[in-house]
């Protein structure tokens, strides 16, 4: 039979930590520190089959759930030692949702359930505190009405009923802070809180607790589907399929009075990953009181000198989790007069350099291996690293002329400057018309997620560390300042008054997500640690805290992945760039960009404009010496690792102006008629560039480009080896798909080769492989590779040719697809393996099994996206190649993919030598383990 609910109760839970996929991420660790003999609450949690169950059967529940609910519920009430719904002694409790990742704010949760008129007189005789009661009560109809009844705004313009009525009750009693109401007032609002809900929904709020508990749960697993969450889910890749669990726990109250409050901590710092203790608290407070922003909360700090008791419980508990899950976590906590409850735990978000500066002191700390420490970072977090700081000397100028406006909470580090918007909408509006925008809000919730995602940086007038914006931010990589209590927002007339100025909507603004830090106007910025230690050499590696963390980590990468990493670089500079950055040879040097540089784009235009053999073997003769040169720079500059030269690529007419007065002037330089220009021009017009005029069709029907290029090449390694650097040219053929394209151009490139080597007298060892870019030539990889020394994968093109998908076409329906689900992520940013790579699986095979040894790399964009370098380890390539600045990211997936599949093969062989085990698993264990 299968089990539905799992209880964590008298410091022994059903669930664990690992049980994620069945409990959720908040159930498992619930059940976890209840196991490892940490205070928490009772309770128990409702699988997430239940969740699956109830939309596959018309939001109905399996049949023995409610028998489950009650026996668990039952063991709640046995060791709190109060029951649910009794008058002299009742037991309150609240119901969370809890899916597999975390959702911030997805999904509410509701306090103090199992309240009612009778319920509140009993608590009253045995808490002797009718103001704790009163306040209890209201929280709970205020939230039940808002998340179970609906009574929540969907409008983010619209106000909370409950808010209004509590504002008004405020302001009747001239006070401030909702704990400056006394009971009375709590009491009045419970009634009309009550009245409220009764004229809006026609309906009497629900006095029976197990009414109450019943609607809390259906609502739970229905916000799995609201707008929220699916949007949510979407931006964060969650499946629709693993659904939310529910999870039901005593009440601890942190609302008792003095001795009582709430409070969130980190037990490192998530923003600079510093090794202390890092979080907020409220005393007489309850739940998100500490995140809403209602009252300042207090730095767990204060704690010490404030209760030093429940401080060093804290502490003590900070070390428990930290030795236990090897982590930094995530807490939430309460004290109810004077006892620590723990309510929640998990892996605290943190900053690429939190990230990155925790994996790597708990390796020396000794709770982590330098695997564990890699597969801590995402690879895509190492762009924060690279990511520029302000110049500051302009900040600081900035700050003494009086442009600092306000300071915040640093949240999201890094800087960002951009034109202030005031809401989500307008951020991803301008963001398309290629503005920079800081999206400026009060606070945020989950609705401005793409708003978020569209701005270079997010600042909020309220919130702090731990609220909504800072969080996502984090988790975006956003540059963020929240918190800044100076800011006085009005979104009605889309401005702002800070430090005795306005700022309007579309003014430039700054924000240093590092200090905190808004400043009036726009800023330059400047580049990261790493990069001025790396490739301006502008600061020493000892003076660079960050820079020594990202080499740690780098070393570590190179010691595990299988993988090679190359670059794709036309120009010595951005050769030399990644090698700095860790670059080991290059997979693709394109040589048209080449064309363009100064001097050769005449010759190139005389190339393509001649009418014979004849006139464009003197205009290519112009261009040899110019191309040898640039071969000479990258020879050097990569000295002695291997490069990739792919010969002349695009179709023709990119390189001719389109335009009459541009042509008009190019027929005036070359000395020929305007008209014969325009004719030649149009002449070479294609309908489908893309699969027109281009590639190795260009080598073959005019050998003698090729022929040069060859040249080019050889000319400038023999130079380059007089030299005493060594040199191994690949010359990568473009577009073949068929091999006699290959061996037609590889006879030109040998013959040359030989040529001249007998002129210099130089060996030069060179390859001639091809790029595999059409999915004839994967289709065919074994003819290939007959000829092909290596392969190359050009996915850019061979997804566009695969898909059929002319990706400069695809705007207007790719994103539509995506959102629709068509295709998961965007296949041109992320490797599509079912189409494509199933092509480049074939083309291995193939290619392979015609030439064992056979080199095959990638040198499309996806050489730098981390899941598709996982895809190429898998698939067993020699290296990948992409742009220089994501080489470190290339290095770090490449690693993790190397120790992820070492992992899946221990678990493989495990599972093979001790098959027994399976068998012995009680069904209860089995079921866990799903
Ligand atoms: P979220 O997933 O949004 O963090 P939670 O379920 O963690 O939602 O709950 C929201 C707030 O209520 C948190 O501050 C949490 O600590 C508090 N809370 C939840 N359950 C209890 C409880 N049984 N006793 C006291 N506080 C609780
Ligand atoms: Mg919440
Ligand atoms: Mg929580």
């Amino acid at each position: 039979m299968i089990k539905y609910v799992y209880s964590f109760a008298g410091g022994k839970a059903e669930g664990k930590a690992v049980m994620k996929g069945l409990l959720g991420g908040k159930g498992a660790n619930l059940a976890e520190m209840t196991n490892i003999g940490l205070p928490v609450p009772a309770g128990f949690t409702i699988s997430t089959e239940v969740c699956t169950y109830f939309y596959a059967h018309h939001r109905r529940y399996p049949k023995p759930l409610p028998v489950e609910v009650r026996s668990a519920l039952r063991k709640v009430e046995r060791v709190m030692g109060a029951r649910f719904g009794d008058v002299t002694n009742p037991l309150l409790v609240s119901v969370r949702s809890g899916a597999r990742a975390s959702m911030p704010g997805m999904m509410d949760t509701i306090l103090n359930l199992g309240m009612n008129d009778t319920v509140a007189a009993g608590l009253i005789r045995k808490a002797k505190n009718d103001r704790f009661v009163f306040d209890s009560y209201r929280r709970f109809v205020q939230m039940y009405g808002d998340v179970v009844l609906g009574l929540k705004p969907e409008h983010k313009d619209e106000t909370d009923p409950f808010e209004v009525i509590i504002e008004g009750k405020k302001k009747e009693k001239g006070v401030e802070l909702d704990s400056d109401l006394d009971a009375e007032d709590l009491r009045a609002l419970v009634a009309m809180f009550k009245q409220e809900i009764k004229k809006r929904t026609g309906h009497d709020f629900p006095e029976d607790p197990e009414e109450q508990l019943w609607g809390a749960i259906g609502a739970v697993f229905g916000s799995w589907n609201n707008d929220r969450a699916i949007a949510y889910r979407r931006l964060y890749d969650i499946p629709e399929s693993w659904g939310t669990a529910v999870n039901v726990q005593a009440m601890a109250f942190g609302n008792m009075g003095a001795d009582s409050g709430t409070g969130v901590a980190f037990t490192r710092d998530p923003a600079t990953g510093e090794n202390r203790f890092y979080g907020e608290y409220l005393m007489n407070a309850q739940g998100e009181d500490v995140v809403a922003g209602i009252r300042t909360p207090l730095p767990i700090p204060r704690m010490k000198k404030e209760n030093s008791r429940i401080y060093k419980e804290l502490e003590r508990i900070r070390k428990v989790l930290e030795r236990h899950y090897r982590d930094m976590m995530d807490i939430e906590f309460t004290i109810q007069e004077g006892r620590l409850y723990m309510l929640q735990c998990r892996a605290g978000k943190r900053t690429a350099f939190a990230a990155i500066k925790i994996a790597v002191d708990m390796v020396r700390e000794g709770l982590i291996s330098d695997k564990e420490a890699l597969m801590r970072v995402e690879p895509d977090q190492l762009n924060q690293l690279l990511r520029p700081v302000f110049d500051p000397r302009e900040e600081s100028q900035a700050a003494a002329k009086g442009r600092l406006l306000a300071k915040g909470l640093n949240a999201g580090p890094g800087a960002a400057t951009g034109k202030v918007v005031f809401n989500s909408p307008d951020a991803e509006e301008w963001k398309k018309r290629g503005e920079k925008v800081i999206l400026t809000r009060i606070e945020t919730s989950p609705e401005d997620v793409k708003g978020m995602d569209a701005s270079e940086g997010i600042l909020t007038a309220r919130g702090g560390m731990t609220s909504h914006a800072a969080l996502v931010a984090r988790q975006m990589g956003k540059v963020c300042v929240a918190g800044c209590g100076s800011l006085q927002i009005d979104y009605a007339t889309h401005s702002m008054r800070v430090n005795g100025k306005v700022i309007r909507e579309g003014d430039w603004i700054s924000i240093n997500g590092t200090t905190g830090e808004v400043i009036e106007g726009k800023l330059s910025t400047r580049p990261s640690e790493v990069v001025q230690v790396l490739i301006d050499r502008t600061l020493e590696s000892r003076e660079a805290p960050v820079y020594q963390l990202f080499a740690r980590l780098m070393f570590w990468a190179d010691k595990y992945r299988r993988l090679r990493v190359r670059t794709n670089a036309d120009q010595p500079d951005q050769a030399s760039n990644a090698i700095a950055f860790g670059a080991e040879g290059i997979g693709l040097c394109r040589t048209e960009h080449m064309f363009f540089g100064e001097g050769k784009i005449g010759p190139m235009r005389e190339m393509i404009l001649a009418d014979t053999e004849q006139a464009r073997r003197m205009a290519l003769a112009k261009l040899l010496p110019l191309q040898r040169a640039d071969f000479e720079g990258i020879f050097e500059a990569m000295n002695g690792k291997p490069v990739t030269i792919r010969t002349i690529d695009p179709p023709l007419h990119e390189f001719l102006p389109h335009e009459e007065p541009l042509q008009r002037t190019l027929a005036q330089e070359m000395g020929i008629g305007y008209e014969k220009i325009r004719q030649r021009i149009e002449s070479l017009h294609e309908f489908n560039p893309m699969l027109g005029f281009r590639g190795c069709r260009l080598g073959i029907i005019h050998p003698e480009i090729t022929e040069m290029q060859s040249r080019a090449i050889f000319e400038a390694a023999a130079n380059v080896r007089k030299r005493g650097i060594k040199v191994i040219p690949e010359i990568m053929i473009p577009l073949v798909g068929n091999v006699k394209e290959l061996e037609d151009q590889e006879r030109i490139v040998r013959k040359v080769a030989s040529e001249v080597m007998k002129e210099t007298g130089a060996t030069i060892r060179y390859l001639v492989g091809t790029m595999i870019e059409v999915p004839r030539g994967a289709l065919t990889g074994d003819e290939v590779a007959r000829v092909a020394e290596f392969f190359s994968f050009g996915t850019n093109d061979l997804t566009q040719t695969t898909l059929g998908v002319s990706r400069d076409d695809a705007g207007r329906f790719l994103i539509p697809y995506v959102q629709r689900e068509i295709y998961r992520k965007d296949p041109f940013e992320v490797l599509d393996r079912d189409g494509v790579g199933a092509l480049m699986k074939i083309a291995v095979e193939k290619g392979r099994s015609a030439r064992p040894g056979l080199k095959i790399g990638i040198c499309g964009e996806h050489g730098g996206d981390p899941s598709s370098v996982e895809f190429c380890h898998e698939i067993g390539l020699a290296y990948v190649s992409c742009s220089p600045f994501r080489v470190p990211i290339a290095r770090l997936a490449a690693a993790r993919a190397a120790i992820a599949g070492q992992t899946r093969e221990k678990k493989r062989t495990l599972r093979r030598s001790k098959p027994q085990r399976t068998s012995r698993m009680s069904s209860s264990k089995r079921a866990a383990a799903r």
